[in-house]
């Protein structure tokens, strides 16, 4: 109801404020009453009560202290103040009729529409979607690949946001791109840019047998909530926001700007009435090797997108718009510090957040490393879903439409990507494996994966993103079947290649992480890779240490092979983690 409340504000043009105040958010008002809700919170007197602005009015008030302040604004924000990026329909227009790409400042600004050019890389466009949860009908997935075929390359990438992106898309095509998907209902306004990127939650939400909480309505519900606030689109830098139910698939929400994970609270004096509640962590940036930090918030579902609402709001109003590399919201906390942060957000909420010990909080057991890959049984009786594997993400659209078909034959029509870059068909009836596993294989792409393989994660690399010092997907697939066909393992082993600093691919995450960079051998510039161990996630979250650097591409196969040799003849016992 939720969704459809949402859904019909949006399509109608509807005052969603309103519609969300309608919403049985959480009974305001008493003490701290046995429900959990905090007095207050939620409905009456908070950020969802504020008057309409226009999207450039919050970020202009934002930039105009700055400038009070006596200091410049880096180049981005001034292009923001002199363009709207969300107006920039006439002159897309114009570029696809003659032929030309964005130049100059306006290559950042058609990222807010989902448009990337990604010259010298490729004189092409990508094209990044939305996809709240991860969570696609087949018959949108079918019109998402013939977007592929008419308007891009013939494929599409999963990312490692649970999302899709389009590439080799030209200059006329970009538009075509954009109006297609919205006839497909996909809406991708703000998917780049300073914007709020595609919200994730676990990807078994609704079918798992151990989750503690459903997390797609939450993303759905967040998804829409920023949609139909257009002043959220204001934000310095980019923000990524996760939800993880606890189940059997992580949804890596502590790598988030924002993350809610479940968490089961059992009563004792100093903690909030017993129960499942949604534990805030803040100011996860890996690629700046730092995860999101609990806050001793617990919030219940419904009350997590109002508190993701007034976070947003803060970092708008006062996140840096000096410096970009310090305009993520770490810098913030950073600054601020996690009280006087909290106290921000509660100003804008209107009401107390519920704070607990972090003691008392039972966190859920570790996802299964193997969930994301092959048969699993779900929480309805009789039903499974399968995990598919593609290589380093990426499928051609004839596989797009034959997991299209999978997925409407054997299961109920719904395909869900993981932040794993994979995905999973879900509902298939035990009876119908091993059809389902025939028609997986019959289209080039496989259920079962070796364990190198389960845990490749790759970015774009340098056949698609112009940072990129070598091409990380097509040394993903060459480094797993090396390792194939050298040594035997008895556990996942993540391994994350990642073309730049950036780190897309979370490098710092991995059992192994790869970040390539250019390295002399001879006379020669060649493609290579630093070489990080022990990352980790979750409780057993850890930030890789370099161990190598500056290792050329054909030297490292070996180097790895001989790195888990090692880990299998030293570790203490099966499945001991690398982080360290
Ligand atoms: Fe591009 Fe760097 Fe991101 Fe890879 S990590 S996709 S090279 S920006």
């Amino acid at each position: 109801d939720v969704q459809k409340h949402f859904l019909q504000g949006f399509v109608m043009g509807a005052d969603v404020s309103r519609a969300v105040r309608s919403l049985p958010i959480v009974s305001g008002g008493g003490a701290h009453d046995r429900s959990g809700a905090m007095p207050g919170f939620g409905v009456g007197g908070t950020a969802l009560d504020a008057p309409p602005s226009r999207p450039d009015r919050v970020h202009r008030e934002a930039q105009d202290r700055v400038l009070a302040s006596g200091k410049a604004l880096c180049k981005e924000e001034q292009a923001k103040r002199e363009k709207d990026p969300f107006s920039l329909w006439d002159e897309m227009r114009a570029n696809a009729t003659s032929d030309s790409f964005p130049r100059g400042t306006d290559v950042f600004l058609y990222k807010f529409s989902g448009l990337f050019h990604v010259a010298p890389a490729q004189d092409s466009f990508m094209c990044r979607l939305r996809i709240p949860g991860g969570v696609v009908p087949s018959w949108q997935f079918r019109g998402i690949a013939d977007l592929a075929d008419r308007h891009g390359g013939g494929f599409a990438d999963v990312t490692t946001r649970a999302n899709l992106q389009l590439r080799e898309i030209g200059p006329r095509d970009g538009i075509h791109v954009l109006t297609g998907l919205a006839d497909l209902g996909v809406i991708n306004r703000g998917a780049g840019g300073d914007n709020v990127r595609n919200i994730t939650s676990s990807p078994t939400s609704g079918i798992d047998p151990v989750e503690l909480v459903e997390t797609l309505p939450l993303a759905k519900e967040l998804h829409h909530h920023i949609l139909n606030h257009p002043e959220l689109h204001g934000l310095p830098r980019k923000f990524n926001i996760a939800f993880d139910g606890g189940g059997k698939v992580a949804s890596l929400e502590d790598t988030n700007d924002v993350g809610f994970l479940a968490v089961r609270v059992d009563e004792r004096p100093d903690s909030p009435p017993s129960g499942v509640y949604l534990r805030l962590a803040l100011g996860g940036i890996t690629g700046h090797e730092e995860f999101a930090r609990p806050t001793g918030v617990l919030l219940l579902p419904e009350e997590c997108v109002p508190v993701a609402s007034a976070i947003i709001r803060v970092f708008i109003k006062n996140g840096d718009r000096t410096d970009r590399k310090k305009a993520r919201l770490k810098y913030l906390l950073d600054d601020w510090g996690f009280d006087r942060f909290l106290s921000e957000v509660e100003s804008e909420l209107g009401s107390r957040l519920r704070r607990a010990p972090l003691g008392c909080c039972s966190i859920p057991p570790p996802a299964d490393r193997w969930g994301h890959v092959g048969f699993h049984r779900q929480k309805q009786d009789g039903r499974s879903y399968v995990g598919v594997v593609l290589p380093a993400g990426r499928m051609t659209t004839g596989q797009m439409r034959g997991l299209a078909e999978v997925a409407e034959r054997f299961g109920s029509g719904t395909i869900r990507l993981t932040v794993w870059q994979n995905l999973l068909i879900s509902d298939i009836a035990e009876a119908d494996h091993p059809e389902v596993k025939a028609a997986i294989q019959a289209i080039g792409l496989d259920w079962d994966a070796s364990a190198p393989r389960a845990g490749l994660v790759a970015c774009t690399g340098n056949a698609g993103c112009r940072y990129a010092a070598a091409d990380t997907k097509g040394h993903a697939m060459a480094l797993a079947r090396y390792l194939e066909d050298g040594v035997t393992l008895d556990q996942p082993i993540n391994i994350h290649l990642t073309g730049c600093h950036h780190s897309c691919a979370q490098h710092y995450i991995g059992d192994i992480g790869l970040e390539a960079t250019k390295v002399e051998v001879g006379e020669e510039m060649v493609e290579g890779y630093h070489l990080c161990i022990g990352g980790g996630w979750g409780e057993e979250r850890g930030i890789g240490r370099r161990l190598l650097d500056s290792v050329p591409f054909d030297d490292l196969p070996p180097i790895v092979e001989r790195l888990l040799r090692h880990y299998l003849e030293h570790r203490s016992h099966p499945g001991e983690s690398f982080a360290c």
